[in-house]
């Protein structure tokens, strides 16, 4: 890239960034729009992601209430429709993401846990939500781990799984079929306004442009006021080598479903097209003091022997078999749990980070909320309290990460404890502050 010239510009080749130009064209065929992006598309959390693929925009409905009084309706409508407009565009650009509608199955591990879920579930189906409660002997049945003791599956929706990158790949190709430029390997360095617009310095370039668009999501955001929004919180994962028949048969797990567990500090797992597990979170989920980035974290040996130990607490039978494949990625965490859009400069640059660990599909919405920020055919979404309503800045180092590690390591111990909570996380849980991500 030398100097360019754009009347869009968005920044990230994550999936926001990947919608974001998709919808930009399919709303205004001849905006003419260039996406950078710091090193490849979908090296950041879009292509490392477990693939959960949800209707939740806002975290779950539990959060969304909390923070958005009033909306939780129009935001259930919104994620619905969100997910089938994804699955029309994965149809109509061709795009092969391994979509499996398994829904999502969330395992008890205390038998405490199942208390009045019978009752719970018969009283959700009666207003026509689709749940399956398995008590202990069906979940084993469903799929055999010795930690199991029961099951909720919720299969409201078109919840389900995708592959994370052939995702990103497919909306590349689909994006640059539509006539966006795309430069990889450029990263912004600065930005400033110039004229009507913004100019932007990249290492071997600068790019005039109308309006900047920023899917920079846990990494290092230009605007101040967008770092103070999201730190950087790692998530860890492993990929078995592909199973064989007998060793799919000695697990069950035939319906497939996205897995995770009903505690703090949970694993999310599932199988890949080519019968491989994948496994992340628990405890190895973590924040490193000054929101660290940098790759000398992306690996380390201790987090990855710890999901190890616990994948084979979960499935012993499974003894011997080898992770072919580890890898470490950021999960953007705001305080609300959820996106966070936000303008500057004059309403020049926009940005939606921070789907902390619910993005797959939100990011979607978050790049719809950009344009309409930018100006780019707005509707009443953008008056949403989702939009509106400022979030609350995590405070500085050494606070941040002192608030951070001690919310973690109490999330850990109530798991420990079968649950219960202590008075850090009961005083967190006033303002809806007590989980992981
Ligand atoms: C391990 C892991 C598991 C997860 N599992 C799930 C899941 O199962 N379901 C779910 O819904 N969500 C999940 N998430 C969250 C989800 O992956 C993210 O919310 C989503 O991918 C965010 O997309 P994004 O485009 O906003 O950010 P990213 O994918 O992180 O993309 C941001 C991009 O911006 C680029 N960039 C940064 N700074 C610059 C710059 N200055 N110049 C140019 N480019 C820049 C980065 O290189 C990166 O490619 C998970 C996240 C992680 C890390």
């Amino acid at each position: 890239m030398t100097d360019e010239r754009c009347e869009l510009l968005i920044v990230g080749g994550g999936y926001t960034g990947l919608w974001a130009a998709l919808q930009g064209k399919e709303k205004c065929p001849d905006l003419d729009i260039i996406l950078i992006e710091a090193t490849d598309v979908g090296d950041g959390a879009s292509g490392r992601n477990g693939g959960f693929f949800s209707n939740s925009i806002a975290h779950g409905e539990t959060n969304a209430t909390f923070h958005f009084p009033g909306e939780i309706d129009r935001l259930v409508d919104l994620g619905n429709e969100n997910l089938q407009q994804i699955l029309d565009s994965l149809v109509r650009y061709d795009i092969d993401a391994g979509f499996e509608e398994t829904g999502e199955l969330s395992v008890t591990v205390y038998p405490e846990q199942n208390e009045g879920m019978d009752e719970w579930v018969d009283a959700q189906r009666e207003k026509g939500q689709d749940f399956v409660w398995f008590d202990r002997e069906a979940m084993q049945e469903e799929i055999h781990s010795p930690t199991y003791c029961g099951g909720l599956w919720d299969r409201r929706g078109r919840n389900g799984l995708v592959d994370p990158t052939a995702l990103c790949w497919g909306l590349k190709r689909a994006i640059l079929s539509l006539g966006v430029r795309v430069f990889e390997g450029t990263p912004l360095l600065s930005m400033r306004i110039e004229g009507d617009g913004m100019k932007v310095e990249c290492p071997k370039g600068t790019v005039r442009c109308d309006r900047v668009l920023l899917g920079t999501n846990a990494f290092r955001n230009p605007v101040a006021k967008a770092r103070r929004a999201v730190i950087p919180v790692w998530d860890y994962a492993v990929a078995t080598e592909p199973l064989t028949e007998a060793q799919r048969e000695s697990i069950g797990w035939k319906r497939r479903q996205g897995l995770t567990q009903n505690v703090n500090m949970f694993h999310y797992y599932r199988q890949t097209q080519d019968n491989r597990i994948t496994w992340g979170g628990g405890p190895s989920v973590c924040y490193y003091y000054g929101s660290r980035t940098d790759a000398s974290v992306a690996d380390p040996p201790d987090r990855f022997e710890r999901l190890s130990r616990d994948f084979f607490d979960t499935f012993p039978q499974l003894e011997g078999i080898r992770f072919s494949h580890r890898w470490g990625g950021i999960i953007a965490s705001t305080t609300r749990f959820c996106l966070t859009p936000g303008t500057a400069f004059g309403g020049r640059v926009a940005w939606s980070i921070g789907y902390t660990g619910h993005g797959v599909s939100a990011s979607r919405v978050g790049a719809r909320i950009g344009l309409e920020l930018l100006g780019y055919e707005p509707t009443d979404l953008v008056e949403m309290q989702l939009v509106r309503k400022p979030s609350m800045a995590w405070p500085p180092e050494p606070l941040r990460w002192l608030g951070v590690t001690m919310t973690r390591s109490e999330l850990a111990r109530a798991d420990r404890n079968g649950g219960r909570r202590g008075p850090w996380l009961a005083l967190l849980d006033r303002f809806n502050l007590g989980f992981a991500c």
